[in-house]
């Protein structure tokens, strides 16, 4: 039996946005889509910025009109990541964004009206070396494909999209990857790898309309997961009814968990049981409060009883173990620190925090 977790990654060209690469043997790239109103300059800027802090590697727009056209020339300029234009129907759109420095456009070639229209987008795109995103969502199938299918099912997604992919081939352009979004996990799961075995396009993945912040993190997790652990997923986006700084958190875990990318400290904190005579989630919270913007990768465990806390977290580079009127600080098991006092514990092993990373920073 091959009990191997992970399937080779699909093979898929590459295509680059800005100085992103995505597909071939390139990391899964994470990226997020931002919910101000882009002709809103500054407030998207601070998004931009907010999401690239916390981990996005490629920030997608929408560009409903000729403003946000406009918005985008400033945006692209202060930008610390490559930006992408998703648009809509308007050919001009695409063509402005373009003209703006835009790293990308996500349009559906089959939408955007007659044949001279695709003529100029393709011309553009190609003129500036941008990629273009196909993107079919199960909502947004043609009838005529609904009705041969029954419905938005997974086929008709994959016929959707690459009737939309043969529109860029027959003008010559390849500088194309695609996403199929489906609110239902297993649709999309089935349209992906459906997709995987009819092209070598790098694939962006993702569940829309996964919904708030717990659901929205289960069927992301479950619908991405699996899709990467079978090998499929050159970049994905977490979609959430939230804030779009919290896809991050949730992309990362998911690329950390197996085994993928990681960034930032990965926190293991124990369930807690009868045994835990700490406030051990408040000291959970607070710990990942402090180290919200630490990109370096180790372990910290923090853990609510001092007679099995050190050893559980063995494996933890740093960690904490509380009990009755006392903490201890361990690093890798090892107790370094003794705390008397439960008030003292969190400002105690914060400080252990600091220090750690101070050291590792200068080794
Ligand atoms: Fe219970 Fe201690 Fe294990 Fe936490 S570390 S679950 S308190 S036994």
């Amino acid at each position: 039996m091959d009990y191997t977790p992970l399937m080779p990654r699909r093979k898929s060209r590459v295509v680059h946005v800005g100085n992103v690469p995505i597909g071939g043997n390139n990391p899964v790239v994470v990226q997020s889509m931002c919910n101000t109103d882009t002709r809103d300059v500054e407030a998207t800027c601070r998004q931009i910025d907010e999401l690239a802090q916390a981990g996005c590697e490629i920030v997608r727009l929408a560009v409903l009109d000729e403003d946000a056209a406009k918005a985008l020339e400033p945006l692209c300029r202060r930008s610390p990541v490559p930006l992408i234009a998703d648009i809509h129907f308007d050919h001009r759109l695409a063509l402005a964004a373009v003209d703006a420095g835009i790293s990308a456009l996500r349009i559906n070639p089959g939408n955007i009206g007659s044949e001279s229209a695709v003529d100029a987008v393709v011309k553009a795109a190609k003129a500036a070396q941008l990629p273009i995103r196909i993107g079919v969502n199960s909502g947004s199938v043609e009838k005529a494909l609904l009705k041969k299918f029954g419905g938005p099912s997974p086929e008709a997604m994959v016929e959707s999209a690459l009737g939309h992919v043969r529109l860029l081939e027959e003008r010559d352009f390849y500088d194309t990857k695609i996403s199929l979004k489906s609110s239902s996990v297993l649709n999309t799961i089935a349209a992906y790898r459906l997709l995987a075995t009819r092209c070598d396009y790098p694939l962006h993945i993702g569940v829309t309309e996964a919904g708030t912040l717990t659901r929205g993190t289960v069927k992301s997790s479950v619908g991405l997961g699996i899709l990467l652990a079978g090998g499929i997923g050159d970049t994905m986006r977490v979609s959430l009814t939230a804030d779009p700084v919290e896809e991050m958190g949730v992309a990362w875990e998911i690329l950390r968990s197996l085994g993928l990318r990681a960034r930032g400290p990965e926190i293991v904190s124990c369930p807690t049981c009868g045994r835990t005579e700490i406030d051990l989630v408040h000291l959970a919270e607070e710990v990942e409060r402090h180290l919200r913007h630490v990109t370096e990768v180790f372990t910290v465990a923090v853990m609510g009883c001092v007679v099995n806390g050190p050893g559980e977290a063995r494996e933890a580079d740093i960690g904490i173990a509380g009990g009755r009127d006392l903490g201890i600080i361990f690093r890798k098991g090892k107790v370094i620190r003794k705390v008397k006092g439960n008030d003292n514990l969190i400002p105690a092993f914060l400080e252990e925090l600091d220090k750690f990373l101070l050291e590792r920073r200068n080794e």
